[in-house]
């Protein structure tokens, strides 16, 4: 099972706490401003996220929306 994470980057304060919360480091803050001039958090290495969903559970603008996927593996099947 992976995890899928998406930031909504308006929303968000630029409080850091979702990249502290990572246990994977998938979350880092953008060089560039949103357009109420705070550096959002943004989604770095998403193939590392699986999906445990900390840094929903301490965003405090409840800006990130945290999914997980099957893994798409043909093999799994009919065995
Ligand atoms: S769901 Fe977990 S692993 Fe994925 S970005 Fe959030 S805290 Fe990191
Ligand atoms: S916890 Fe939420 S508000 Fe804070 S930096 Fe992360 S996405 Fe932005």
């Amino acid at each position: 099972m992976k995890g899928k994470i998406s930031i909504d980057r308006q929303l968000c304060k630029g409080c850091k706490y979702c990249v502290l919360a990572c246990p994977k480091g998938v979350i880092v803050m953008d060089r560039e401003f949103n357009s109420s001039g705070y550096f959002p958090a943004k989604v770095e290495t998403l193939e590392m996220c699986n999906g445990c969903a900390l840094c929903a559970q301490m965003c405090p603008e409840i800006a990130i929306v945290v999914w997980k996927e099957e893994e798409q593996t043909e093999a799994a099947h009919g065995s």
